[in-house]
């Protein structure tokens, strides 16, 4: 396999490592989808998007974009040819495996105080202790005063964490399975062990309500209506002594958004409308009304044909039968310490380019989209004559595990849908590694995509 690396110029070089800095420091700055959501509708706005809402009439080459709840969005650039003809469509999720508060989550133990948590997504829990911990999120009052919450990122910001047995007496823990060493009730965050002063009762839980109450007018019942999120502190920093790759937390799937959020950016004047969604609650089963299954993205996509006359329930079928998609989301890189999981001819490398999956499920296929060869081959047209370097892959041999993505959601919509995405290492861990020759591929894919699928 010829690399990304091998074909580089030293023009593209450079781009490739600019690319590669601009993604660490947007990742770095969007741990949460409420935040890459504000993040992204910033520049959204400055590359000339405008709010759907707030548009009378469409023509080829606006651009427009919705915001649903504030944890998901879409983005439009109007193509030539009519919307009934259908779109180029981007997709990717923007929520990340983490650890999220209990509604009643702060209690005192043993002169402690501490936040019980209940994870979300698929981990593995003795992962996520002893290393510093960032809170994330929002606490809604009810008078619907929103106070934002952000401590652990600055230097100078004080972070949290879970405790770990120490190995001196672990004798026992050490026997459990890996499943069962660290337990899902036993993830409470210690936030505090300072006692206020002449309180009798559960002083060191009032100390932190009182810090609560004092930075951020917030009471302990006002915790029922929020949505806090225990992520890792750290910053995503360069990875490999030659700065080849990026550790970071939540590349799945922000590294897939924010490649495909560029590619869009940047589109001018399509020939088919061009358009990108980035969703929320696929590390749970794409549930809710942020989540891929919300009829949302239909009703988005209904307002758009309604802004030019033609929204009849045929013509809304139509649009999205004649729609094309990539379904972007992280697959697993060949790792030489675990080659046993994968079937070397079938699997991501990095530094190959970005990946393209017929078919994701476990178990014979089950629950995979499996796109169709005609549409393989129109994407292998347009990866080649784009001269963008791609690989194929399946998550894991046969019978190992496997996993799911939207693409099965989209495609009940009748559109042609195909996996795509980009390699990664540690998925679901703390710190997840992608390459940036992949990263940058992705991107110049996505670009392509939107240009020149037919
Ligand atoms: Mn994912
Ligand atoms: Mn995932």
């Amino acid at each position: 396999m010829k690399t990304v690396w091998e074909k580089l110029t030293a023009k593209e070089e450079k781009a490739l490592f600019a690319f590669g800095e601009d993604y660490r420091k947007f990742l770095g700055m969007t741990k949460t989808e409420r935040e890459f959501v504000r993040e992204a509708e910033k520049l959204a706005k400055a590359a000339g998007f405008k709010p759907l809402a707030e548009v009378k009439k469409l023509k080829a080459g606006d651009k427009v974009y919705a915001v649903n709840r504030k944890k998901n969005l879409c983005m439009f650039v109007i193509g030539e040819k009519p919307l009934t003809e259908g779109m180029n469509i981007l997709g990717a999720h923007i929520d990340s495996p983490r650890l999220d508060l209990k509604q009643h989550t702060v209690y005192e133990k043993d002169g402690l105080v501490l936040l019980d948590t209940h994870y979300y997504g698929g981990i593995k829990k003795y992962q996520w202790v002893a290393r510093p911990m960032a809170l994330h999120g929002v606490v809604v009052k009810k008078d619907g005063t929103i106070v934002e919450i952000c401590i652990g990122e600055k230097s100078t910001d004080p972070v949290v964490g879970i405790s770990d047995l120490l190995i001196h007496l672990a004798a026992k823990q050490m026997e459990k399975p890996a499943a069962k060493v660290v337990e899902g009730e036993a993830l409470n965050v210690l936030a505090g062990s300072r006692p206020m002063k002449k309180e009798e009762k559960e002083p060191v839980k009032a100390y932190l309500l009182k810090l609560f109450k004092d930075q951020y007018g917030i009471e302990e019942d006002d915790f029922l209506s929020a949505e806090i999120e225990v992520v890792p502190a750290d910053e995503p920093r360069d990875y490999g002594l030659d700065r080849s790759m990026i550790m970071g937390y939540g590349h799945d799937d922000r590294v897939c958004a924010y490649t495909s959020l560029r590619a869009i950016l940047e589109t001018e004047k399509p020939e088919r409308t061009s358009c990108c969604i980035l969703v929320d609650k696929e590390e749970i089963g794409s549930v809710g009304a942020t989540g891929m299954h919300s009829r949302w993205f239909e009703t988005v996509v209904t307002k758009l044909l309604a802004l030019s006359g033609k929204a009849t329930p045929v013509e809304i079928n139509e649009t999205f039968e004649h729609s094309r998609m990539l379904s972007s989301d992280v697959s697993n890189a060949f790792d030489p310490n675990y080659p046993e999981v994968s079937d070397p001819k079938n699997s991501a490398y990095f530094g190959g380019g970005i990946v393209f999956m017929k078919f994701t499920g476990s178990r014979g296929k089950g629950g995979s989209n499996d796109a169709n060869p005609e549409y393989v081959a129109e994407i292998r047209r347009v990866m080649d004559d784009n001269k963008v370097t791609f690989q194929t892959c399946e998550l894991g041999a046969v019978d190992v595990g496997g996993g799911g993505t939207i693409a099965y959601i989209l495609a009940q919509l009748n559109m042609d849908v195909i996996d795509a995405g980009i390699p990664v290492q540690n998925m679901h861990a703390p710190s997840e590694v992608v390459s940036k020759a992949d990263v940058y591929e992705g991107y110049r894919a996505y670009k392509a995509f939107l240009k020149d699928v037919k």
